[in-house]
């Protein structure tokens, strides 16, 4: 068995990446079964509040000591949770630091995927939540992963940075031979209150992405963000919410993309 990985990646902050790497992570563990870890690779360590209530006590080896010991391995760091089968690795703040001390590294690139060979023998599924940026942490997510999925708000500058990250695989797979397929671009908040400017933005996005652009949308909905204020799965906060459907939809896509992409 060789677990599946997938990065969450978009330039911009605030776009609903960890929203979407922390309900896809859960989704894939509570209702397919799926044995799966949540990397964070994000500095500003957000999975670790959005999941507080199912996080157990103890200590662990930060993900910046994997990333620069050669030796460093995922596996030894990662936590289990309440919830079966998923684990999680710990909020780091010294991923910021460790991303300049990568940038002097010869074979920067490969210090996640090196760290993650392991683990890749004992998840069926590994999610990583990248950095609201294309640094060098998410260059090292996009090069550990099989797939990427890209969330992209409706807005211009959010749809003009697709470009850049569709840049960045294309440079991965041409000067480091590495291919991370694209499961797509997926519409995140979009708000049906604001009827004219989503559809306009929509019908952009499919005109320029085309089939690219996932089916399944993530509407605006508070329980998502309440849910993440309590430190709790919208699944459990409150499951029949809109969002938690899109996010139970989106995960079972998102499984069978892999299955043929891969
Ligand atoms: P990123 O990881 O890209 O910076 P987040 O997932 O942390 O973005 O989302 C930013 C904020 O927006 C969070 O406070 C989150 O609760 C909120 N949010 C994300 N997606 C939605 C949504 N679909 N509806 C309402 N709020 C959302
Ligand atoms: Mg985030």
């Amino acid at each position: 068995m060789k677990a599946k990985i997938l990065a969450i990646a978009a330039q911009k902050g605030g776009v609903g990446k960890t929203t979407t790497a922390v309900n896809l992570a859960v989704a894939f563990s509570k209702f397919w079964g799926k044995n799966t870890l949540l990397i964070d690779l994000d500095g500003q360590g957000h999975v670790g509040p959005c999941l507080a209530s199912y996080l157990l006590d103890g200590e662990t080896k930060p993900l910046s000591d994997c990333l620069l010991s050669q030796k460093g391995d995922c596996l030894e760091i990662a936590m289990p949770t309440r919830i079966k089968g998923l684990y999680v690795t710990p909020s780091d703040k010294g991923l910021s630091h460790a991303e300049a001390i990568l940038a002097t590294k010869i074979g920067r690139e490969f210090s996640l995927k090196h760290a993650l060979k392991r683990a890749c023998e004992y998840y069926d599924c590994i999610v990583i939540d990248c950095p609201p940026n294309l640094g060098n942490l998410t260059l090292c997510g996009l090069v550990a992963a099989d797939a990427c999925l890209v969330p992209c708000q409706l807005e211009p500058l959010s749809i003009g940075g697709i470009s850049d990250i569709l840049a960045v695989l294309g440079t991965i797979e041409d000067r480091l031979g590495h291919r991370c397929e694209l499961v797509g671009i997926l519409p995140v908040r979009v708000d049906k209150r604001n009827q004219r400017l989503t559809s306009a933005m929509l019908e952009k996005l499919h005109r320029v992405y085309q089939e690219k652009v996932l089916p399944v949308h993530i509407p605006v909905n508070s329980a998502l963000a309440k849910a993440q204020m309590l430190g709790l799965s919208v699944f459990d906060y409150e499951p029949l919410s809109v969002g938690a459907k899109a996010y139970q939809e989106l995960a079972r896509l998102v499984l069978e993309k892999l299955k043929t992409l891969l």
